[in-house]
């Protein structure tokens, strides 16, 4: 192959991709190749994809047969990641354009394929942080021990393996000096951080929190993601609620909310506990917001056993609850299960769940109307009469998936900002800069 100059890059799935993606551009770009927006115009390019569920799958495989249609003469089309290391052989059947296919993990490999010498230009071994805006994923481990029979990411990523603290306080510090307002911990549990280095379970992140916290300052917001029900510890919880920076929101997919459904799913299933850690949550932190998902027809779901999800996510009022219907995915406990729920009732009952939600989500946004919170700014604009706006998120909005806060007035992208509420909807936030006011953060983000 002649050497390539140029690269587009394409990313399906998760955040944890995005750091993946982000990984392989800095090598590429190390290694002086350019990235360019129209894949036309590049010498190679390459997909990293998703194989979690069938959903994520066609999506990868749509995107691989356009650019595979659109190739020209000496391209490189290259695809790698979590499906084609599930469906490696297949996808190349189905797409002869494809040139080459690697699994998960294999970033090294492509960067030589493209003649790029990794240990050369990277000092860093692992791939672990994605910018976006002023905000930067930091992936503190990879890999998945849990049994959840629904799940086949253990099956593509295998066990945890959790990236050293020297590595990440490293990072995490080269991101801030480089700009990053705020640093979005994830992993496929975060909470599991630092059992495969021999720490208690559940112990490792507290004391992982307070290194990073230390590291970055106060100023610089942390932020938890995809925490694992059992692992959300009184010391979790105390070690959120004492560090200035660390953001008071978390982000904890709970899956169900029947017993006997995440039973079946082999997922922590006492649903009192559940409770009691939520209520000393909102104990320690009065203005913490959460975030959940639930997977509506599992195998064997009743209509009863579905009542009980929305009984449950109305007991407990999440701020932010995603919804998504089972998907059967190959090498799992859950594809050989009786009992398949078909999906017209699935595509049903993720509808009336997300009703009911909105509802919800629309009354927990409805409580910071007549409050000021910090807002870290993404991005300005005009509305339609040509006063300016900035659009950002607070405490309460993760990046990319709950929201936008939106106010009148002027700030520079990657600035915080004061912004008095004014009005919330089901999912943003309606204010204005208050210039002069006092800009507050973190928990201490509302003014009552
Ligand atoms: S904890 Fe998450 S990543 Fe791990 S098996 Fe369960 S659903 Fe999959």
């Amino acid at each position: 192959m002649v050497a390539p100059q140029t690269y587009h890059l394409v990313t399906l799935g998760c955040p944890k991709n995005d750091v993946d993606s982000s990984h392989l551009a800095r090598l590429l770009e190390g290694g002086a190749l350019v990235p360019v927006a129209d894949p036309r115009e590049a010498d190679a390019i390459i997909v990293n994809t998703c194989g979690f569920i069938e959903q994520s799958q066609a999506q990868s495989m749509e995107a691989i047969r356009t650019l595979a249609a659109q190739k020209r003469e000496g391209q490189t089309l290259i695809v790698a990641g979590c499906m084609t290391q599930l469906y490696g052989r297949e996808v190349k059947e189905a797409t002869p354009a494809v040139d080459h296919v690697f699994g998960v993990g294999q970033w090294q490999e492509v960067a030589r394929l493209l003649q790029v010498d990794p240990g050369a230009i990277y000092d860093i071994p692992e791939g672990n942080v994605r910018v976006v805006g002023p905000s930067a994923y930091l992936k503190i481990s990879d890999g998945c021990d849990a049994p959840c029979t629904f799940c086949v990411i253990p099956k593509i990523k295998g066990g945890l393996r959790s990236a050293p603290a020297g590595l990440l306080v490293k990072e995490a510090q080269r991101l801030v000096g480089a700009g990053a307002k705020e640093l979005v911990l994830v992993g496929q549990d975060t909470t599991a951080w630092g059992e495969d280095l021999g720490m208690r379970v559940g112990s490792g992140l507290p004391g992982l929190l307070r290194l990073l916290s230390e590291a970055v300052g106060p100023e610089t917001w942390l932020r938890l993601m995809y925490a694992y029900p059992s692992r959300v510890t009184p010391e979790l919880i105390e070690t959120m609620a004492e560090l200035p920076g660390v953001v008071p929101y978390l982000d904890v997919p709970l899956q169900h909310g029947s017993e006997a459904v995440l039973r079946r799913m082999k997922r922590p299933h006492q649903l009192e506990r559940v409770y009691r850690f939520i209520d000393e949550l909102r104990k320690a932190m009065p203005e913490v917001v959460l975030r959940t998902s639930f997977i509506v027809g599992f195998p064997g779901e009743t209509e009863a056993e579905f009542e009980e999800l929305l009984a449950f996510a109305r007991a407990v009022e999440f701020d932010h609850a995603g919804c998504f219907t089972y998907s059967r995915q190959q090498w799992t406990d859950a594809y050989g299960m009786d009992e398949q729920v078909p999906e017209e009732v699935k595509a049903e009952r993720r509808e009336r769940f997300m009703v009911q939600q909105q509802a919800i989500s629309a009354r927990r946004a409805a409580r910071f109307v007549g409050r000021t919170l910090e807002l870290l700014v993404e991005g300005t604009g005009e509305d339609e009469d040509g006063a300016p706006v900035v659009a950002g998120r607070t405490y309460r909005e993760a990046p990319e998936v709950d929201g936008l806060v939106f106010a009148r007035g002027r700030a520079r992208p990657g600035e915080r900002v004061p912004v008095a509420i004014e009005d919330a909807g089901e999912y943003d936030l309606f204010g204005r800069v208050v210039r002069g006011g006092r800009g507050r953060g973190g928990r201490k983000a509302i003014s009552p």
